[in-house]
């Protein structure tokens, strides 16, 4: 069967060409044609010999994602949705302002966490996605926009570290120079809390920023609203947050999504402010788009107000981000929840 070379960083590439023969330099040209030139097939390679295309012809394919539906939010928010070669669906959310073209990508087809307001969750788990399928949702809508994709950040549907090993070599292979030349900065990686993975990443020896869905400052609130807490508590999760952040120098960003009646009390706020302090993180609220279950409910703006300022007054940094493209369901898993169960 054909093997996806776009599933290969710069050295794995190095690995597979080493067997037929070539100068060693034909891997870097065929790395560059895939991901700065966004070659869709082996005959755009127009500095290697034919000959040799021929060759990686029958041994591989470069893949490529399906735009099957496109929805543009009064915000300027884009969502797309991919069919992948097994039909399966996953969905890359394009933000622009005035200074980024952030993406927002999917890592999972599903998630087996099942947070309980989140669409992805409730889907269900069905597969990792390919190192191919992460890396092409960017190359897609740089490709479909004409425009370079300024900040990534792995939000979409599933869990980034559950899929450990082919989100590495995606950030590789979009952070190398030959590759698609972002920044480690540039990329942030979003978890619910899975410990190992943040003790794996902070050994990479990258600047990728870190940002943790946290959602309660409580184990009893966050084994509800974050059901993975049972294995990994608030106490294990900020230990291993306060040694990615001494490794790596990155201030940790902790998500806290506010629902009404349930985790937007002040008291709540001071707890929040605790633990954000003693690990030297900003807090990223958002207001519960109140799209998925009915006890999951958006706060009231006086009350969102008055959270925030709490969390000021106690000396953390804070950001209040309102939930982008609610018209157009851009939340993660929405839209591809809905296809799968068409
Ligand atoms: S919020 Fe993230 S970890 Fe939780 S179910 Fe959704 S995709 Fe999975």
């Amino acid at each position: 069967m054909k093997k996806d070379i776009r599933n290969y960083t710069l050295e794995g590439l190095k690995k597979e060409i080493a067997s037929f023969g070539e100068p060693a330099h034909r891997a870097a040209q065929i790395f560059s044609w895939l991901n700065q030139r966004n070659a869709e097939n082996f005959k755009e390679m127009t500095n290697l010999p034919k000959s040799f295309i021929e060759k990686l012809e029958e041994k591989y394919f470069v893949g490529h994602l399906v735009c099957e539906e496109r929805s543009m939010s009064k915000d300027g928010t884009e969502k797309f949705l991919w069919k992948l070669r097994d039909g399966k669906h996953i969905e890359s959310v394009l933000i622009k302002d005035k200074k980024r073209n952030t993406v927002c990508l999917s890592t999972q087809v599903g998630c087996k966490f099942k947070c309980p307001f989140c669409a992805s969750g409730s889907a269900g788990f069905k597969r990792n996605l390919q190192v191919s399928e992460i890396v092409n949702q960017v190359l897609a809508v740089q490709k479909r926009h004409s425009l370079r994709v300024t900040n990534i950040v792995f939000m979409g549907m599933g869990e980034p570290l559950d899929n450990y090993r082919n989100l590495v070599k995606a950030i590789h292979i979009i952070n190398h120079p030959r590759g698609l030349a972002l920044g480690a900065r540039k990329i942030t990686v979003s978890t619910c809390g899975l410990v190992p993975g943040i003790l794996k990443m902070k050994d990479l020896g990258l600047q990728v920023e870190l940002s943790v869905s946290l959602h309660a400052a409580s184990d009893t609130l966050r084994d509800k609203l974050v059901p993975v807490n049972r294995k990994y508590p608030i106490k294990e999760l900020i230990t291993a947050c306060r040694e990615y952040y001494d490794a790596t120098g990155r201030v940790v960003t902790l998500e806290y999504t506010l629902v009404r009646g349930m985790n937007d009390s002040l008291k709540e706020a001071d707890k929040l402010a605790g633990i954000a302090k003693r690990l030297k993180a900003k807090v990223n609220l958002i207001v519960c788009s109140g799209l998925t279950e009915d006890d999951y409910e958006k706060p009231e703006k006086a009350k969102t107000e008055a959270f925030q300022a709490r969390l000021r007054s106690g000396g953390v940094t804070t950001t209040l981000r309102r939930s982008k493209g609610e018209d157009i369901m851009a939340a993660c898993g929405q839209l591809a929840a809905k296809k799968s169960t068409r």
